[in-house]
Protein backbone atom coordinates (compact mmCIF):
# COMPACT_ATOMS: atom_id res chain seq x y z
CA UNK A 1 0.00 0.00 0.00
CA UNK A 2 2.33 3.07 -0.91
CA UNK A 3 1.56 6.48 0.33
CA UNK A 4 -1.64 7.42 -1.63
CA UNK A 5 -0.94 10.31 -3.83
CA UNK A 6 -4.11 12.32 -4.62
CA UNK A 7 -3.45 13.87 -8.56
CA UNK A 8 -6.03 16.44 -7.63
CA UNK A 9 -3.09 18.36 -4.99
CA UNK A 10 -0.32 17.26 -6.75
CA UNK A 11 0.96 17.94 -10.10
CA UNK A 12 3.45 16.27 -12.20
CA UNK A 13 6.26 18.44 -11.03
CA UNK A 14 5.96 17.47 -7.82
CA UNK A 15 5.40 13.72 -8.45
CA UNK A 16 8.87 13.94 -10.68
CA UNK A 17 10.30 15.61 -7.53
CA UNK A 18 9.29 12.94 -5.23
CA UNK A 19 10.94 10.46 -7.25
CA UNK A 20 14.00 12.24 -6.87
CA UNK A 21 13.70 12.36 -3.07
CA UNK A 22 12.64 8.75 -2.66
CA UNK A 23 15.63 7.82 -4.83
CA UNK A 24 17.48 9.63 -2.57
CA UNK A 25 16.55 8.46 1.16
CA UNK A 26 16.95 4.73 -0.61
CA UNK A 27 20.28 5.25 -1.75
CA UNK A 28 21.94 7.72 0.76
CA UNK A 29 20.46 7.33 3.53
CA UNK A 30 18.31 3.72 4.24
CA UNK A 31 21.41 1.32 4.01
CA UNK A 32 24.10 3.90 6.43
CA UNK A 33 21.30 4.63 8.88
CA UNK A 34 21.82 1.36 11.62
CA UNK A 35 25.52 2.94 11.53
CA UNK A 36 24.51 6.17 12.37
CA UNK A 37 22.41 5.06 14.52
CA UNK A 38 25.04 3.75 17.02
CA UNK A 39 26.97 6.96 16.08
CA UNK A 40 24.29 8.63 17.29
CA UNK A 41 24.87 10.94 13.97
CA UNK A 42 24.86 11.80 10.83
CA UNK A 43 27.38 12.48 8.80
CA UNK A 44 27.92 16.17 7.12
CA UNK A 45 28.88 13.92 3.90
CA UNK A 46 25.20 13.17 3.75
CA UNK A 47 24.28 16.96 4.57
CA UNK A 48 26.60 17.87 1.57
CA UNK A 49 24.78 15.24 -0.80
CA UNK A 50 21.50 15.96 0.15
CA UNK A 51 22.55 19.56 -0.62
CA UNK A 52 23.48 18.14 -3.82
CA UNK A 53 20.67 16.37 -4.71
CA UNK A 54 18.68 19.94 -4.57
CA UNK A 55 16.73 18.70 -1.74
CA UNK A 56 17.57 20.81 0.71
CA UNK A 57 15.89 24.51 1.65
CA UNK A 58 12.65 23.74 -0.43
CA UNK A 59 11.13 27.26 -0.97
CA UNK A 60 14.18 29.31 -0.64
CA UNK A 61 14.66 31.33 -3.57
CA UNK A 62 17.29 30.87 -6.24
CA UNK A 63 18.45 35.05 -5.21
CA UNK A 64 20.31 32.75 -1.66
CA UNK A 65 21.21 30.29 -3.70
CA UNK A 66 18.00 27.48 -2.87
CA UNK A 67 16.38 25.16 -5.19
CA UNK A 68 13.09 27.05 -4.97
CA UNK A 69 9.64 24.64 -4.77
CA UNK A 70 6.48 25.55 -2.76
CA UNK A 71 4.65 24.02 0.37
CA UNK A 72 3.68 21.32 -1.68
CA UNK A 73 7.41 20.09 -2.58
CA UNK A 74 7.65 20.26 1.19
CA UNK A 75 4.69 17.76 1.72
CA UNK A 76 6.83 15.39 -0.45
CA UNK A 77 10.19 15.63 1.14
CA UNK A 78 7.98 15.15 4.20
CA UNK A 79 5.78 12.28 3.21
CA UNK A 80 8.79 10.53 1.38
CA UNK A 81 11.04 10.72 4.84
CA UNK A 82 8.38 9.68 7.10
CA UNK A 83 8.13 6.89 4.74
CA UNK A 84 11.79 5.77 4.34
CA UNK A 85 13.20 3.22 6.36
CA UNK A 86 15.38 6.10 7.91
CA UNK A 87 12.88 8.42 8.82
CA UNK A 88 12.49 6.80 12.03
CA UNK A 89 16.26 7.62 12.88
CA UNK A 90 16.87 10.60 11.42
CA UNK A 91 13.32 12.33 11.35
CA UNK A 92 13.96 14.99 14.29
CA UNK A 93 17.54 16.13 12.67
CA UNK A 94 16.43 16.44 9.24
CA UNK A 95 13.38 18.16 9.87
CA UNK A 96 15.36 20.83 10.76
CA UNK A 97 16.08 22.15 7.05
CA UNK A 98 12.49 23.58 7.75
CA UNK A 99 13.96 26.40 9.56
CA UNK A 100 14.87 27.59 5.69
CA UNK A 101 11.48 28.75 5.59
CA UNK A 102 11.43 30.68 8.82
CA UNK A 103 14.52 32.47 7.41
CA UNK A 104 12.45 33.24 4.49
CA UNK A 105 9.51 34.36 6.27
CA UNK A 106 11.39 36.25 8.75
CA UNK A 107 14.93 36.89 8.17
CA UNK A 108 17.01 40.64 7.44
CA UNK A 109 18.26 40.77 3.78
CA UNK A 110 21.79 40.41 5.76
CA UNK A 111 20.72 37.16 7.47
CA UNK A 112 19.10 35.93 4.47
CA UNK A 113 22.57 36.11 2.50
CA UNK A 114 24.70 35.19 5.03
CA UNK A 115 23.28 31.62 5.77
CA UNK A 116 20.78 30.39 3.51
CA UNK A 117 23.28 29.76 1.07
CA UNK A 118 25.21 27.20 3.27
CA UNK A 119 21.83 25.77 4.93
CA UNK A 120 20.94 25.02 1.26
CA UNK A 121 24.15 23.13 0.55
CA UNK A 122 24.29 21.38 3.60
CA UNK A 123 27.31 23.44 4.89
CA UNK A 124 25.54 24.91 7.96
CA UNK A 125 22.73 23.40 9.64
CA UNK A 126 20.68 24.61 12.09
CA UNK A 127 18.75 23.67 15.61
CA UNK A 128 15.50 25.75 16.65
CA UNK A 129 16.17 26.14 20.79
CA UNK A 130 12.78 27.04 22.53
CA UNK A 131 12.27 23.96 25.70
CA UNK A 132 14.32 24.52 28.67
CA UNK A 133 14.85 22.19 31.62
CA UNK A 134 11.75 24.03 33.34
CA UNK A 135 9.59 24.59 30.59
CA UNK A 136 8.23 23.06 27.53
CA UNK A 137 4.71 23.19 26.41
CA UNK A 138 4.40 25.99 28.30
CA UNK A 139 6.40 28.04 25.77
CA UNK A 140 5.75 31.57 27.61
CA UNK A 141 7.57 30.47 30.39
CA UNK A 142 10.43 30.16 29.14
CA UNK A 143 13.50 31.86 31.52
CA UNK A 144 16.39 32.18 29.25
CA UNK A 145 16.87 36.26 28.79
CA UNK A 146 18.31 38.22 26.53
CA UNK A 147 19.23 42.08 28.04
CA UNK A 148 20.24 44.54 25.60
CA UNK A 149 23.85 45.89 26.35
CA UNK A 150 25.24 48.40 23.85
CA UNK A 151 25.43 47.39 20.37
CA UNK A 152 24.58 43.40 21.64
CA UNK A 153 22.22 41.58 23.66
CA UNK A 154 23.77 39.46 26.36
CA UNK A 155 22.08 35.90 26.75
CA UNK A 156 21.77 33.91 30.03
CA UNK A 157 20.05 30.52 30.43
CA UNK A 158 19.54 26.64 29.54
CA UNK A 159 17.59 24.73 26.55
CA UNK A 160 17.22 20.93 27.11
CA UNK A 161 16.17 18.08 24.19
CA UNK A 162 17.72 20.18 21.50
CA UNK A 163 17.70 18.31 18.17
CA UNK A 164 20.67 17.86 15.90
CA UNK A 165 22.58 19.52 19.22
CA UNK A 166 26.03 17.81 18.13
CA UNK A 167 26.31 18.89 14.62
CA UNK A 168 24.22 22.26 14.61
CA UNK A 169 26.44 25.33 13.24
CA UNK A 170 23.50 28.13 14.24
CA UNK A 171 21.29 27.77 16.98
CA UNK A 172 17.85 30.16 16.64
CA UNK A 173 17.40 30.88 20.94
CA UNK A 174 13.67 32.12 21.53
CA UNK A 175 14.53 34.32 25.00
CA UNK A 176 12.90 36.81 27.23
CA UNK A 177 13.26 40.49 26.54
CA UNK A 178 10.56 41.43 27.97
CA UNK A 179 10.38 39.04 30.77
CA UNK A 180 7.00 40.64 32.68
CA UNK A 181 5.13 40.37 29.36
CA UNK A 182 4.64 36.87 28.78
CA UNK A 183 4.21 35.84 25.51
CA UNK A 184 4.64 39.25 24.09
CA UNK A 185 7.84 39.37 25.72
CA UNK A 186 9.86 36.27 23.46
CA UNK A 187 12.62 37.54 20.84
CA UNK A 188 14.37 35.07 19.09
CA UNK A 189 18.17 35.49 18.44
CA UNK A 190 20.74 33.35 16.10
CA UNK A 191 23.44 32.39 18.01
CA UNK A 192 26.42 31.05 15.83
CA UNK A 193 28.23 27.32 17.64
CA UNK A 194 31.75 29.47 18.15
CA UNK A 195 30.66 32.49 20.28
CA UNK A 196 31.86 32.50 23.63
CA UNK A 197 29.65 31.88 26.38
CA UNK A 198 27.74 29.19 24.52
CA UNK A 199 28.15 25.48 26.23
CA UNK A 200 26.88 22.42 25.01
CA UNK A 201 25.70 20.12 27.77
CA UNK A 202 25.52 16.60 27.62
CA UNK A 203 23.80 14.58 24.61
CA UNK A 204 21.19 12.84 26.05
CA UNK A 205 20.45 8.61 25.78
CA UNK A 206 16.65 8.54 24.33
CA UNK A 207 14.09 5.99 23.28
CA UNK A 208 14.26 5.80 19.90
CA UNK A 209 15.27 8.23 16.68
CA UNK A 210 19.02 7.42 17.80
CA UNK A 211 20.66 9.23 14.39
CA UNK A 212 19.30 12.02 15.36
CA UNK A 213 20.90 13.55 18.80
CA UNK A 214 19.36 15.87 21.67
CA UNK A 215 21.29 17.59 24.12
CA UNK A 216 21.45 20.49 26.30
CA UNK A 217 22.74 24.24 25.92
CA UNK A 218 24.20 26.80 28.34
CA UNK A 219 24.39 30.32 27.65
CA UNK A 220 26.51 32.32 29.90
CA UNK A 221 26.95 35.63 29.89
CA UNK A 222 26.72 34.96 25.29
CA UNK A 223 27.18 38.55 23.70
CA UNK A 224 25.43 38.52 20.31
CA UNK A 225 25.33 41.78 18.42
CA UNK A 226 21.76 43.52 17.76
CA UNK A 227 21.70 42.66 14.34
CA UNK A 228 21.72 38.95 15.51
CA UNK A 229 17.72 39.28 16.24
CA UNK A 230 15.70 37.31 14.43
CA UNK A 231 11.87 38.28 13.63
CA UNK A 232 10.55 41.43 15.22
CA UNK A 233 11.80 42.26 19.08
CA UNK A 234 9.53 41.17 21.29
CA UNK A 235 7.67 39.37 18.36
CA UNK A 236 9.28 35.92 18.62
CA UNK A 237 5.83 34.41 19.77
CA UNK A 238 3.83 35.23 16.67
CA UNK A 239 7.53 33.25 14.75
CA UNK A 240 6.89 30.78 16.86
CA UNK A 241 3.69 30.05 16.58
CA UNK A 242 4.07 30.31 12.23
CA UNK A 243 6.25 27.66 12.51
CA UNK A 244 4.79 24.87 14.86
CA UNK A 245 1.67 25.00 12.49
CA UNK A 246 3.51 23.80 9.55
CA UNK A 247 5.63 21.64 12.11
CA UNK A 248 2.17 20.46 13.63
CA UNK A 249 0.91 19.30 10.04
CA UNK A 250 4.33 18.04 9.06
CA UNK A 251 4.50 15.98 11.71
CA UNK A 252 0.75 14.84 11.53
CA UNK A 253 2.37 13.80 7.48
CA UNK A 254 5.12 12.22 8.91
CA UNK A 255 3.34 10.04 11.61
CA UNK A 256 0.74 8.75 8.68
CA UNK A 257 4.03 8.32 6.23
CA UNK A 258 6.04 6.17 8.95
CA UNK A 259 2.46 4.06 9.99
CA UNK A 260 2.41 3.43 6.13
CA UNK A 261 5.79 1.98 6.05
CA UNK A 262 5.21 0.07 8.99
CA UNK A 263 1.68 -1.34 7.67
CA UNK A 264 3.70 -2.43 4.41
CA UNK A 265 6.56 -4.16 6.08
CA UNK A 266 4.19 -5.82 8.55
CA UNK A 267 1.78 -7.28 5.36
CA UNK A 268 4.83 -8.38 3.44
CA UNK A 269 6.46 -9.88 6.67
CA UNK A 270 3.17 -11.55 8.03
CA UNK A 271 2.88 -13.19 4.65
CA UNK A 272 6.19 -14.82 4.70
CA UNK A 273 6.35 -16.17 8.44
CA UNK A 274 4.82 -19.50 8.93
CA UNK A 275 3.05 -20.99 12.20
CA UNK A 276 1.34 -24.03 12.59
CA UNK A 277 1.39 -24.32 8.97
CA UNK A 278 -0.09 -21.56 7.53
CA UNK A 279 1.14 -18.19 7.26
CA UNK A 280 0.06 -15.76 9.77
CA UNK A 281 -1.34 -13.42 7.24
CA UNK A 282 -3.99 -16.46 6.98
CA UNK A 283 -5.32 -16.03 10.63
CA UNK A 284 -8.60 -14.49 10.30
CA UNK A 285 -6.92 -12.28 13.22
CA UNK A 286 -4.09 -11.20 11.29
CA UNK A 287 -6.39 -10.28 8.32
CA UNK A 288 -9.18 -8.40 11.12
CA UNK A 289 -5.97 -6.46 12.34
CA UNK A 290 -4.64 -5.80 8.95
CA UNK A 291 -8.33 -4.47 7.97
CA UNK A 292 -8.19 -1.97 10.65
CA UNK A 293 -5.05 -0.49 10.12
CA UNK A 294 -5.77 -0.03 7.03
CA UNK A 295 -9.02 1.93 7.81
CA UNK A 296 -7.40 3.93 9.97
CA UNK A 297 -4.49 4.78 7.63
CA UNK A 298 -7.09 5.77 4.31
CA UNK A 299 -9.15 7.96 6.93
CA UNK A 300 -6.19 9.58 8.45
CA UNK A 301 -4.76 10.35 4.22
CA UNK A 302 -7.81 11.65 3.82
CA UNK A 303 -7.73 14.03 6.40
CA UNK A 304 -4.68 15.07 5.11
CA UNK A 305 -5.90 15.73 1.69
CA UNK A 306 -8.59 17.83 3.25
CA UNK A 307 -5.41 19.83 5.46
CA UNK A 308 -3.70 20.38 1.85
CA UNK A 309 -6.99 21.65 -0.15
CA UNK A 310 -7.01 24.32 2.42
CA UNK A 311 -3.47 25.20 2.04
CA UNK A 312 -4.32 25.32 -1.16
CA UNK A 313 -6.94 27.45 -0.98
CA UNK A 314 -5.98 29.90 1.86
CA UNK A 315 -2.43 30.11 0.92
CA UNK A 316 -1.40 29.03 4.72
CA UNK A 317 -1.50 26.33 6.94
CA UNK A 318 -5.34 26.50 9.30
CA UNK A 319 -4.15 26.10 13.00
CA UNK A 320 -7.20 24.56 13.54
CA UNK A 321 -7.12 21.73 11.13
CA UNK A 322 -3.16 21.17 11.80
CA UNK A 323 -4.23 20.93 15.28
CA UNK A 324 -6.55 18.47 15.11
CA UNK A 325 -4.38 16.67 12.79
CA UNK A 326 -1.65 16.41 15.65
CA UNK A 327 -4.03 15.23 17.88
CA UNK A 328 -5.35 12.43 16.01
CA UNK A 329 -2.56 11.59 13.25
CA UNK A 330 0.14 10.43 16.05
CA UNK A 331 -2.58 8.25 18.12
CA UNK A 332 -3.18 6.97 14.98
CA UNK A 333 0.22 5.79 14.31
CA UNK A 334 0.40 4.46 17.60
CA UNK A 335 -2.17 2.35 17.32
CA UNK A 336 -1.04 0.70 14.03
CA UNK A 337 2.70 0.84 15.05
CA UNK A 338 1.76 -1.05 17.98
CA UNK A 339 0.00 -3.71 15.91
CA UNK A 340 2.73 -4.24 13.42
CA UNK A 341 5.07 -4.81 16.43
CA UNK A 342 2.52 -7.51 17.57
CA UNK A 343 2.24 -9.49 13.98
CA UNK A 344 6.07 -9.27 13.79
CA UNK A 345 6.21 -11.10 16.65
CA UNK A 346 10.17 -11.42 18.70
CA UNK A 347 11.41 -9.60 15.16
CA UNK A 348 9.19 -6.59 15.90
CA UNK A 349 11.47 -6.14 19.33
CA UNK A 350 14.51 -6.29 17.56
CA UNK A 351 16.20 -3.19 16.71
CA UNK A 352 17.61 -4.48 12.95
CA UNK A 353 13.84 -4.86 12.05
CA UNK A 354 12.51 -1.42 10.96
CA UNK A 355 9.00 -1.57 12.69
CA UNK A 356 10.90 -1.91 15.85
CA UNK A 357 12.94 1.70 15.40
CA UNK A 358 9.16 3.27 13.41
CA UNK A 359 7.48 2.19 16.76
CA UNK A 360 10.14 4.51 19.30
CA UNK A 361 10.26 6.95 16.74
CA UNK A 362 6.57 6.80 16.54
CA UNK A 363 6.26 7.12 20.42
CA UNK A 364 7.60 10.60 20.20
CA UNK A 365 5.33 12.19 17.47
CA UNK A 366 2.58 12.33 20.41
CA UNK A 367 5.25 14.37 22.34
CA UNK A 368 6.84 17.31 20.51
CA UNK A 369 5.58 19.90 18.12
CA UNK A 370 3.06 20.00 20.84
CA UNK A 371 1.87 17.26 22.80
CA UNK A 372 -1.64 15.44 22.30
CA UNK A 373 -2.44 17.21 25.25
CA UNK A 374 -2.01 20.71 24.37
CA UNK A 375 -3.92 19.67 21.13
CA UNK A 376 -6.54 18.80 23.05
CA UNK A 377 -6.75 21.61 25.07
CA UNK A 378 -7.10 24.26 22.34
CA UNK A 379 -9.12 22.20 20.33
CA UNK A 380 -11.37 22.52 23.58
CA UNK A 381 -10.90 25.69 23.92
CA UNK A 382 -12.07 27.21 20.32
CA UNK A 383 -15.34 24.74 20.84
C1 LIG B 1 13.28 13.67 20.75
C2 LIG B 1 12.89 15.07 21.10
C3 LIG B 1 13.31 16.12 20.30
C4 LIG B 1 13.04 17.44 20.66
N1 LIG B 1 13.56 18.46 19.91
C5 LIG B 1 13.39 19.74 20.33
C6 LIG B 1 14.03 20.82 19.65
O1 LIG B 1 14.73 20.64 18.66
N2 LIG B 1 13.85 22.08 20.13
C7 LIG B 1 13.08 22.33 21.22
O2 LIG B 1 12.96 23.48 21.59
N3 LIG B 1 12.46 21.33 21.89
C8 LIG B 1 12.61 20.04 21.48
N4 LIG B 1 11.99 19.01 22.15
C9 LIG B 1 11.17 19.31 23.30
C10 LIG B 1 9.68 19.11 23.06
O3 LIG B 1 9.19 20.12 22.24
C11 LIG B 1 9.01 19.06 24.45
O4 LIG B 1 9.42 17.86 25.07
C12 LIG B 1 7.50 19.12 24.36
O5 LIG B 1 7.08 20.38 23.91
C13 LIG B 1 6.85 18.86 25.73
O6 LIG B 1 7.40 19.66 26.70
P1 LIG B 1 7.95 19.01 28.06
O7 LIG B 1 8.81 17.85 27.71
O8 LIG B 1 8.55 20.08 28.89
O9 LIG B 1 6.68 18.44 28.78
P2 LIG B 1 5.71 19.25 29.76
O10 LIG B 1 5.28 20.51 29.12
O11 LIG B 1 6.35 19.33 31.10
O12 LIG B 1 4.48 18.26 29.84
C14 LIG B 1 4.47 17.06 30.63
C15 LIG B 1 3.09 16.41 30.45
O13 LIG B 1 2.08 17.30 30.93
C16 LIG B 1 1.14 17.55 29.91
N5 LIG B 1 0.65 18.92 30.00
C17 LIG B 1 1.37 20.08 29.98
N6 LIG B 1 0.55 21.13 30.06
C18 LIG B 1 -0.72 20.65 30.12
C19 LIG B 1 -2.00 21.23 30.20
N7 LIG B 1 -2.16 22.56 30.21
N8 LIG B 1 -3.10 20.42 30.25
C20 LIG B 1 -2.95 19.07 30.22
N9 LIG B 1 -1.76 18.46 30.14
C21 LIG B 1 -0.65 19.24 30.09
C22 LIG B 1 1.90 17.34 28.61
O14 LIG B 1 1.02 17.08 27.53
C23 LIG B 1 2.75 16.14 28.98
O15 LIG B 1 1.98 14.97 28.87
C24 LIG B 1 12.26 17.69 21.80
C25 LIG B 1 11.78 16.63 22.58
C26 LIG B 1 12.10 15.34 22.25
C27 LIG B 1 11.60 14.22 23.15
Amino acid sequence: MPLNIDPDIFTHGHEQFRRTVRHFFETQADPFVEQWDEDHAMPRSFWLKAGEAGILGIGVSEEFGGPGGDFLDRVVMTQEMGYSISGASIGPAFQRDQMCEQLMDFGTEEQKRQWLPKMVKGECLLAFTVTEPDSGSDLASIRTTAVRNGDDYVINGAKTYISGIADADLFMVACKTDPAAGSRGISIFLVERDRPGLGIGRILKKMGCHASNNGELVFDNLRVPATNLFGPLNGGFKVLVKSLNRDRLMWSIIAHAAATRAFDLTVEFVKNRRAFGQTIFDFQNSQFKLADMKADLDVGQAYIDHCLRTYLRKGEVDMGEATVAKLWLPEMEGRVLDQCVQLHGGAGYMHEYPVSRLFTAGRLHRIFAGTAEIMRLQIGRAL
